[in-house]
Formats: C-alpha cells, structure tokens, sequence
C-alpha cells in the first residue's frame, strides 16, 4: 500500500499528487491517509482540485467540515502568533527594526515603522494562505 492509502494508477507517482510537498491534501486538507474525498468518476484521482474544476465533482459534507476544521487551526495559529508579537511589542521600548544593528531576536520579531509594511486589519487572509 502506498504511504496515501490507495494505489496509484500506473504511471503517477505520489510527486504527482496535489498537494504532496506538504503532505496535505489539496481539497480536504487532511493528511491522505485521513482524506475524506470521494473518488473522480472521471479519472478516479482523490483530492485533485482539478477535478472540481474540469471534472464536475463537488463537494461532500465531510470536506466541508475538514476543511473548516483546517481554516480553524490555521485562524487559532494567527491568533497565537499575534498574541505574542502583540505581547513583544507592549513589553518593548522600541520594537521597531532599527538601523544600529541591535539585535531584536528572531522574526516576526522585527517590526517595520512604514505603514505599508504592515498588515491590514481588514485585509487579512487567515485562510489558505
Ligand atoms: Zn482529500
Ligand atoms: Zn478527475
């Protein structure tokens, strides 16, 4: 069995899959051998988001949950990650990148003062980004 938990077609290595630098599925977010996606009538592929597209396949309800439960945990990392840098920035004199070469410590850590370096509070993309 191969490490996705279904054999491939010949000819298709796992480099071919989508979403295989990451381990993740592309569609459901899962790790493949969680997947939840159906199997393309088409070219019987699991999880290729071009199928969606050129294929006619559609959604089921546990992809939709799969893939709530992946943009949770990526919006609970942000607010993790955010919390600290808010925390840093309180506690901190002048959390601002500076010019003398001090050491401010590891990103997110450095902090530009230009307005346009920072994000927008209206435009963030917490979600597959
Ligand atoms: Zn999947
Ligand atoms: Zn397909």
């Amino acid at each position: 069995m191969s490490k996705f938990g279904w054999s491939l077609p010949p000819g298709v290595s796992t480099r071919d899959l989508p979403g295989n630098e990451d381990e993740t599925c592309a569609v459901c977010f899962k790790q493949p051998d969680d997947c939840v996606c159906d199997e393309c009538k088409v070219c019987f592929e699991f999880g290729n988001p071009r199928c969606h597209k050129e294929h006619g396949m559609k959604l089921n309800k546990a992809q939709l949950v799969a893939r709530h439960e992946y943009l949770l945990h990526r919006a609970e990392a942000k607010v993790k990650e955010t919390k600290t840098e808010l925390e840093y920035i309180k506690k901190t004199d002048n959390p601002f990148n500076r010019e003398d070469g001090e050491d401010r410590g590891e990103p997110p850590y450095v902090f530009s003062d230009k307005l346009e370096d920072q994000p927008d509070p209206f435009d963030i993309k917490l979600v597959w980004g």
